[in-house]
């Protein structure tokens, strides 16, 4: 029996829901236990649990993320009215994601993984896109109200400590209509900024920042010049050292831009835009179940996940004793992304090397042919092709795992 692989520091772990928290249970059993020594923090966010805990164990969660550095985590169950009704909920508890977001302030980065018989819609596309959509702020946190009939709209700024007071127009309503008053923050904006830098470093990837200066000159240029000012006062050395760039543009640029691209960069994005850009970039990479997803926060702590859901639907099918061909990719690429990052903090080699061969026997087995039902549709056909049910796929990378760590 070889030795197992000490890590270092504990490492944050958190349990989900449905069929999420089935591959969860294999994927530490079958690919991680065997070969690693770790101390877990183990916080169980399945939904009864946190309804239990009066959503506690969230609050937790992310405390101990903040104490030590690194977390990953599993598809949780937003609540909804049905998901009380499901599970006799005390609450509707807030989203986790959300509650864990909010206490890191952190920002969201999704990557798409890899494989070379998946070919993206985008036929230039030879490298992975990485999102990163700023979580505050805009239009997610508006303010609005319906307009009757007419009458004068305007936007007011009243000072806290006296002083004069801001007033513009916004439009003289002749007729019934609509307006939105949104804000955002300089701490937001540069706690973004910084995460943006700082994940494009970690990655040796270019970092494009793109928004609708040309059109909004006070709001999106503040983007803008946060950016920029903080890109000159702190990277500049270190991009130009690691032989990066940083590049801003206008959004209509850029989509062009990234449309005729290899890809292989950082696209940073306000909330919205990036909302839909993220979703457009998934769907032209093949399949939701091929893309990570980690937040960062701005004093460095990560938080690694699969950027799909808890896949309900197969859930439910499993209950029904029928069989499932649930894809486990972006639930195992968390897991390497996480331990990756716990062995460069600790300086652990082996434990990079064995995030690695995990990624690699991951991507191996799709490339091999043995593939789940996902991605079976978007593969390039190819008569050795077969699609394997959940248990089988991850047996088949545990295969290739033992074999790479011979
Ligand atoms: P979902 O879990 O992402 O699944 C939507 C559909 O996408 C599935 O029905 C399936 O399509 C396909 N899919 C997603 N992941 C897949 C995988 N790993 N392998 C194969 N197919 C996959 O979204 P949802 O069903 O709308 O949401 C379910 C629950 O997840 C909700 O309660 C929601 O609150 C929660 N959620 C959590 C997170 C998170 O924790 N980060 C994110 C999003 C949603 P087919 O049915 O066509 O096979
Ligand atoms: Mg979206």
């Amino acid at each position: 029996m070889r030795e197992k692989i000490k890590v270092k520091t504990p490492v944050v772990e958190m349990d989900g829901d449905e069929m999420t928290r089935i591959m969860w249970k294999m994927i530490r059993d079958k690919l991680l236990l065997p070969f690693l020594d770790m101390d877990i923090k183990y916080y169980d966010l399945h939904i009864k649990n946190r309804d239990i805990t009066d959503d506690r164990v969230t609050v937790d969660a992310a405390n101990a993320i903040m104490e030590y550095g690194v977390g990953i985590k599993c598809a949780t169950i937003t609540p909804n009215a049905d998901r009380v009704k499901e599970y006799d909920l005390k609450e509707m508890w807030k989203s986790p994601n959300g509650t864990i977001r909010s206490m890191l302030d952190g920002t969201v980065f999704r990557k798409p993984i890899f494989v070379k018989n998946i070919k993206p819609s985008v036929s230039t596309w030879e490298k992975p896109i990485i999102i990163g959509r700023h979580a505050y702020g805009d239009v997610y946190d508006n303010v609005e109200i319906a307009v009757p009939g007419p009458g004068k709209a305007s936007i007011i700024f009243t000072p806290s400590g006296g002083g004069k007071t801001e007033e513009k127009t916004i439009h003289e309503f002749k007729g019934p209509g609509i307006i939105q008053g949104i804000h955002n923050t300089d701490e937001s904006m540069l706690n973004f900024a910084r995460a943006c830098f700082s994940f494009a470093l970690d990655q040796k990837t270019d970092l494009w920042f793109s928004d609708k200066d040309t059109i909004s000159k006070t709001y999106d240029a503040r983007f803008r010049d946060i950016f920029q000012r903080e890109y000159e006062e702190n990277w500049e050395t270190r991009f130009e050292d690691a032989g990066i760039e940083y590049f801003f543009t206008l959004i209509d640029d850029a989509v062009a831009r990234v449309i005729r691209s290899e890809g292989g960069m950082l696209w940073a994005l306000k909330n919205y835009d990036g909302d839909v850009m993220s979703d457009m970039i998934a769907t032209a990479y093949g399949s939701l179940a091929m893309m990570t997803s980690v937040l960062v926060s701005p004093n460095g702590c990560y938080e690694y996940e699969a950027a799909h859901g808890t896949v309900q639907k197969h859930y439910y099918k499993h209950l029904d004793n029928e069989e499932t061909s649930t894809n486990s990719m972006a639930l195992i690429f968390a897991w390497s992304g996480g331990l990756r990052k716990r062995g460069e903090l600790d300086g652990t080699d082996s434990l990079v090397a064995f995030a690695d061969k995990l990624d690699e026997a991951s991507v191996e087995t799709v490339e091999s042919g043995i593939m789940t039902g996902d991605l079976l549709l978007v593969a390039e056909k190819a008569t050795h092709n077969r699609k394997v049910n959940t248990t089988q796929f991850i047996d088949a990378i545990e295969k290739r795992l033992h074999e790479k760590l011979q």
